[in-house]
């Protein structure tokens, strides 16, 4: 564990739809506000000609430029390009995914005027550089350290790619935390049960956005130890959105005879109309959703009720009740001995899921005392606090035991996969095998690494592949390969493996992780996520630069305007200084951006103009915004010169 840190340490849920950030401090979690005043800021990035937008501007954005405003990165990361969820996203996604390197998929935008490819890790950096951004705006200092979450059903390449979109952003993981993990600490602060001496199994029901877990933790003596968990990555708020989307989609298909799904630009405005829909029919019956002009001037209006919309999603809802049961009975304890079932994450407001829930735990009544929405940022915050060496005794003394979701294991003879580490056993966790050659003087030896439940190694995932080569050389099952697997707290598999007899000993480490990005990628994204910063930043000073410019046109203008001004100043002057700043502010109205020096010379003119106003006039000079000073100068020479004076400048 880390020592104490001078600079705080934050936690972030990264979520599908919404992230969240909150830091220990003055002993509790604060959970902080965006720019926007907002406790949470949408998992959002737009790319603009000129900009790039992150969170509720960016979502703002969604509907004016669809193509290039990019969501639900989570669903990407980790994935590969051909991946079944990934086909079949990307078919109601307005933005472009195409297939990079090694099967990865990529987001085809148009940034700065160029198409522009990004990994899911890259997007993903730049939300965690977001919340990053809004801690430090928040407390006054630079914030490196932070604890990232990821639902606990992510597998290896998932939270991989999360720890790499991190770095990316130049935060410095502490560790990788599961979701319903977060929220169970959240849950466990909030009744005091992490204290208590008598052992409480409590449930965590963690459906947000793009994700779905469960987890079947027991919580006593400051243990919160994780018994099963299951899930899927690729289930949430967005399927249920979806779902509606696809069911007007259809309503106009058959009304009007006229196919939406191929205009990015409807369908970006008809899936925020679903979602909206969606969240009303969580308190009402039914809604009504009027989108003008959708498609080739056709106005859509309809209405949905709460049973259209769950009969819609009804095997969803189901399947997440299947999930329920299949980690009870992994932890092995029947549904009855669970004390508690909290609730976590936007979607567990629909009532039908709440319904459903409730009649499979025979009428129990749920847990909703913690925020849905911010449990997972606070638990985040809590173990940031803790490694980081800053919480109160209590955070300090926390002891939190998290399980593999998925079984690992090796690929051997007959493409049978040899589990080594099974699913739900709790990590970090250190497991030693051994295996034989398979042939008389055999002189090298693969190694294929898998995750998932299934015997044939073709129906599991491959993590990734090694050899070991100038073996020692004997008959078929003398020489022997100690292979060791390795769970770090993060939930990150390492592999090694060696062969002792030979001279040549050698240990290789797990590194070619199939659909990973490379060190010299990473290195290339953190270099290019800090040019974007810096750009964001240049233009942020240049819009800064020209709205001061703006502004203090404005306010020369009224200044000329002023009684006093027009009874002691010459009309000639008076006339000069009007043409002047309008042709100042009709340029502003139509330029193209300007570097900063541009707009803070042409304030300079502006504010010797105010400046010999005021000596004529003796009232008092416009004040700069920036500094609140004004320098004051002579009238220039050529106060009465022709309109083209400033014509070197429009
Ligand atoms: P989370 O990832 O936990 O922030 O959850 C976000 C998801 O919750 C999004 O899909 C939202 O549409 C969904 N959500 C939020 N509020 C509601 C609501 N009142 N009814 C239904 N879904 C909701």
């Amino acid at each position: 564990m880390a020592g104490r840190s001078s600079t705080p340490a934050i936690g972030i849920d990264l979520g599908t739809t919404y992230s969240c950030v909150g830091v220990w401090r003055h002993n509790r979690v604060e959970i902080i506000p965006n720019d926007q005043g907002n406790r949470t800021t949408p998992s959002c990035v737009a790319f603009k000609e000129n900009e790039r937008l992150v969170g509720d501007a960016a979502k703002n954005e969604a509907n004016r430029n669809p193509t290039n405003t990019v969501f639900a990165a989570k669903r990407l990361i980790g994935r590969r390009f051909s991946d079944a969820s990934i086909q079949s996203d990307m078919k109601l996604w307005p933005f472009k995914v195409i297939k990079g390197n090694d099967d990865r998929p990529n987001i085809l935008v148009n940034y700065q005027g160029v198409e522009k490819q990004f990994s899911a890790e890259e997007i993903s950096a730049m939300i965690l550089a977001k919340m990053k951004q809004v801690a430090e705006a928040y407390l006054g200092c630079t914030v490196k350290d932070a604890v990232v979450t990821v639902p606990a059903y992510f597998n290896d390449a998932q939270r991989q790619a999360t720890k790499d979109a991190g770095l990316i952003a130049g935060l410095n993981v502490l560790r990788i935390m599961d979701e319903p993990t977060a929220a169970a600490v959240a849950y466990g602060l909030d009744t005091n049960d992490v204290s208590s001496t008598v052992k409480k199994d409590v449930l965590i029901f963690d459906l947000g956005g793009g994700t779905f877990d469960v987890s079947l933790l027991s919580i006593s003596n400051s243990v919160l130890k994780v018994k099963a968990t299951a899930g899927d990555t690729h289930l949430g708020g967005e399927d249920f959105d979806n779902r509606i989307l696809n069911h007007f989609v259809e309503e106009f298909r058959r009304k009007q005879r006229k196919d939406i799904s191929s205009n990015p630009r409807a369908l970006r405005r008809l899936k925020t109309a679903s979602e909206q829909a969606k969240r009303i029919l969580s308190t009402t019956t039914e809604t009504a959703v009027h989108l003008d002009c959708l498609y080739e001037g056709i106005d859509f209006y309809s209405t949905i009720t709460r049973a259209r919309f769950e009969e819609l999603n009804i095997d969803l809802f189901k399947k997440c009740i299947e999930t329920v049961k299949r980690c009870h009975e992994d932890a092995g304890i029947v549904k009855n001995d669970i004390d508690v079932v909290v609730l976590v994450g936007g979607s567990t407001r629909i009532p039908k899921v709440q319904q459903l829930l409730k009649d499979y735990f025979s009428g129990k009544e749920l847990c909703k005392s913690i925020n849905p929405d911010e449990a997972v940022g606070y638990g985040a915050a809590v173990q940031a606090a803790k490694l980081s060496g800053q919480g109160t005794e209590e955070i300090k003394n926390l002891v939190l035991i998290d399980v593999t979701p998925l079984s690992l294991g090796i690929g051997g003879l007959g493409d049978i996969t040899t589990v080594v580490i099974p699913r739900n056993t709790p990590i970090p966790v250190q497991k030693k095998v051994t295996r034989k050659t398979v042939e008389d003087f055999q002189s090298s030896v693969m190694f294929r690494i898998f995750e998932g439940e299934r015997v044939r190694c073709e129906d599991n995932n491959l993590l990734g592949q090694f050899s070991l080569y100038d073996i020692h050389r004997a008959p078929r099952g003398e020489t022997k390969f100690n292979v060791t697997f390795e769970i770090d707290n993060n939930g990150i598999l390492h592999v090694s493996a060696e062969e002792p007899i030979s001279s040549e000993k050698k240990q290789i480490t797990l590194i070619n992780r199939e659909g990973r990005l490379s060190t010299e990628e990473i290195d290339r994204m953190v270099q290019e996520a800090e040019m974007y910063r810096i750009v964001d930043d240049q233009f942020k000073k240049k819009v800064l630069a020209k709205n001061s410019l703006e502004d203090y046109a404005y306010r020369l203008r009224k200044l000329a305007k002023d009684d006093k001004v027009i009874s002691k100043v010459p009309s000639g002057y008076l006339k000069y200084i009007a043409e002047a700043v309008n042709k100042m502010i009709n340029w502003l109205k139509h330029d193209t951006p300007k570097e900063v020096h541009v707009y803070n010379s042409k304030k300079k003119e502006l504010q010797e103009m105010s400046s010999a106003l005021s000596g004529m006039s003796q009232c008092g000079a416009i004040c700069s915004d920036a500094d609140g000073s004004n320098s004051r100068s002579d009238i220039p020479d050529h106060y009465d010169a022709k309109e083209d004076y400033y014509d070197d400048y429009y």
